[in-house]
């Protein structure tokens, strides 16, 4: 089947071109996408607690390489903490350290510390104001700055239906990020709003894929209805169909959970093979959804997938029969509150 190519995906953060890029164009170059090119110069080999007066004593690089006209990501971080002390949001004996959290625009697990390009990082930083922030997307590797909101600990998003969303801020440029999901069966790339998604770093995610190769091995996602409940930005469920499921039942109550799902549908719609067709404009649709509300189904040669923003102990008079029901909450969330009393044993916590 022609799927066609794939139309320009606007950002839906920033609205730019350039932020979303076809998962195709990411897979075909992403070994190679974050590493040193035969010009770039060795590892900085900048100390992550090391009083930043003494790195500046001491000199480092910081231009970008004539060959690739990549930088390391020590460097970026080094410029970055510069312009935070010249503002007065970080002391002047401050370290590499306490600038913040550095995300990958195209997340992948590495084994070095990556070589950055333009618009590559996204910086999470706590105790930070818009005017830094402005300043900090002033250097060339830095996508966008989100202001880190409560504890670490907590997850961004909502824990349930009845609580107060938990959001970061996004102070400047962009924050839309990719992760690409590995598993045995292939891989996808999933887009998050990171300033309003949950942030999973290296080990959660691929536990999460360890769960459902199990499931695909023991033949429970091959030709199967899969309902994926809590769905976020939809990485588990995408997933399912890749596996081979015949129908993908995506919910959740959280509206920019259900935005993004909408734009990773979309744009990993030609590996999948189906076109997406959205019964609404999503801008209309409650931060936090109630009754399961149809918002969007896709359909291929072997797959079906329909979209549902709402309370998941909503979704059960609405949904077709299913075979498997995974629920992935938060941390904090006793998943057992939401499992209805009659699927039990086809239920799967994630
Ligand atoms: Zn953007
Ligand atoms: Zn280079």
């Amino acid at each position: 089947m022609d799927m066609g190519q794939l139309a320009m995906v606007s950002c839906p953060s920033c609205g730019g071109l350039e932020c979303i890029e076809t998962p195709e164009a990411i897979l075909d170059n992403i070994y190679s996408r974050y590493m040193a090119c035969e010009n770039c110069l060795p590892d900085p080999q900048l100390q992550k607690y090391l009083h930043f007066s003494k790195i500046k004593q001491e000199g480092y690089n910081n231009n970008p390489c004539v060959g690739c006209g990549k930088r390391h990501l020590d460097v970026v971080m080094a410029d970055a903490l510069s312009i935070m002390i010249e503002y007065g949001c970080r002391g002047k004996d401050s370290c590499l350290f306490d600038v913040g959290t550095p995300l990958i625009s195209v997340g992948y697990p590495l084994a070095f510390p990556p070589r950055l390009r333009s618009n590559e990082l996204i910086l999470i930083a706590d105790n930070i104001s818009r005017p830094v922030a402005e300043q900090l997307i002033r250097v060339p590797e830095i996508k966008g700055v989100i202001k880190r909101v409560g504890a670490p600990s907590q997850c961004v998003g909502i824990q349930d239906t009845d609580c107060k969303p938990h959001t970061y801020e996004l102070l400047s440029g962009c924050d839309i990020r990719c992760d690409v999901v590995t598993s045995s069966f292939g891989e996808l790339c999933i887009y998050k709003s990171q300033s309003k998604i949950h942030i999973e770093f290296g080990r959660a995610s691929p536990s999460k894929m360890q769960v459902l190769e199990r499931l695909y091995v023991q033949g429970h996602l091959m030709q199967r209805v899969v309902v994926d409940g809590f769905c976020g930005p939809g990485t588990l469920g995408l997933m399912c169909a890749l596996a081979g499921a015949k129908r993908v039942i995506f919910n959740d109550a959280w509206k920019t959970a259900i935005e993004n799902t909408l734009l990773n549908i979309e744009i990993n719609k030609n590996i999948l093979g189906f076109e997406l067709t959205t019964y609404m404009d999503t801008s209309t649709l409650p931060d936090i959804g109630e009754n399961a509300i149809h918002v969007a189904s896709a359909e291929g040669n072997s797959i079906v997938m329909d979209v549902f923003h709402g309370d998941f102990r909503k979704l059960k008079e609405i949904i077709p029969d299913f075979d498997i029901c995974l629920i992935d909450t938060f941390p904090s969330v006793d998943p057992a509150a939401f499992v209805w009393n009659d699927i039990n044993g086809r239920i799967v916590i994630i």
